[in-house]
């Protein structure tokens, strides 16, 4: 090891480090973000200049779908147009956290010498605003360092996964053959957040009856006039297949995007829910020291001898809640 100032640059340095395209920078911020550190409000401060352009491209499906081999080939395809690409992979379930899992590692391999690709998984597991305030804010991170493209990869179909998905700019559902994952995607609400399929190993048996499936879906989903109908894309990541149709109908959406001032609404909504989940966070915070604290327990103590009813005590709590945000 070597001492421990290079183990523990302040933020400033590791900001200007990361803005520098030092991607060992760049993975120890992620990490502050992914352990909801102390740091978190400077850091967030320093990239606010920098952020707000990146497009943000959600992508999710069930496990084996081949999210990773479509990332892997979205992230050549981008880098062919010249962007510079991160990988956020989220895994609200994962017990693994600093990037270690051996999935980064493999998908590392095939960018690894290129400067211009940033990937990094990412659990939840620290961060008191759950993933709708890590999310945001990894993308944060990874877009004032430089990134015009963010890929962020959601495993699996469950709710956390849709709530991750829907903060992307555009959001693509993965489907593949013989997985029932159609009905799967409805019951999910996926169908809801996805604003491109693409129906993946397109090379094996049943991809048309998947293909007819959610095109028969989207076709019986309530939609407003003139609004956007998620096209399906079919795709052979595998041999890299459909992928610059992929990026062709990601690019057209995201024209449809401004010019329906879509784009503003939803990176207003994204940032909404950033605040909204620091601001609970934080509450819950000060409630957990409210209620280890006397606060609580004599609150408390008054209700259950009749004394106070349950709502004065509660206005009470909240009254102590602000004077102590002051
Ligand atoms: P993930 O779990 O959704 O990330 O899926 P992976 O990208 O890891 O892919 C799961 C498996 O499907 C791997 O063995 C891939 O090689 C394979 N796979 C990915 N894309 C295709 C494809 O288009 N056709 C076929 N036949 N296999 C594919």
């Amino acid at each position: 090891m070597s001492d421990s100032r290079s183990g523990r640059r302040g933020v400033a340095e590791l900001v200007s480090a990361a803005r520098d395209g030092d991607p060992r920078a760049l993975a120890r911020l992620i990490t502050l973000v992914e352990n909801d550190a102390d740091e978190l409000p400077e850091v967030a401060a320093a990239f606010a200049p920098f952020t707000g352009t990146a497009q943000v491209i959600g992508l999710t499906g069930a496990p084996g779908v081949g999210k990773s081999t479509t990332t892997n080939e979205l992230v050549r395809a981008l880098r062919g147009r010249g962007h510079r690409v991160g990988v956020l992979a989220v895994d609200p379930s994962s017990p693994y956290t600093g990037g270690a899992i051996l999935g980064d590692r493999v998908r590392m391999q095939d960018h690894a010498t290129d400067t211009g690709v940033f990937i990094r998984s990412m659990s939840s597991r620290g961060h008191l605003g759950g993933l709708a305030a890590a999310t945001p804010q990894a993308v944060r991170v990874m877009e004032g360092a430089g990134c015009d493209v963010v890929l962020v990869e959601t495993v699996g179909v469950g709710q956390a996964e849709v709530e991750v998905a829907s903060l992307a700019d555009t959001t693509l559902v993965l489907l593949a053959p013989g997985m029932g994952d159609a009905i799967q995607a409805v019951k999910a609400g996926i169908l809801e957040v996805a604003d491109v399929f693409v129906v993946n190993k397109a090379d094996r048996d049943g991809a048309d009856a998947t293909y007819r499936d959610i095109q028969g879906m989207i076709g019986l989903a309530p939609r407003a006039p003139g609004s956007w109908r998620p096209p399906v894309v079919r795709a052979v990541a595998a041999k890299g297949e459909g992928i610059d149709e992929v990026v062709a109908v990601i690019e057209k959406h995201r024209d449809w995007l401004v010019a329906h001032d879509e784009l503003r609404r939803r990176r207003e909504a994204r940032a909404a829910a950033e605040v909204e989940a620091i601001a609970l966070a934080t509450l819950r915070a000060r409630m957990g020291s409210l209620r280890e604290g006397t606060a609580l327990p004599s609150l408390a103590a008054a209700v259950a001898s009749g004394e106070l009813d349950p709502y004065a005590a509660a206005r009470e709590l909240l009254a102590g809640l602000r004077s102590s945000s002051a």
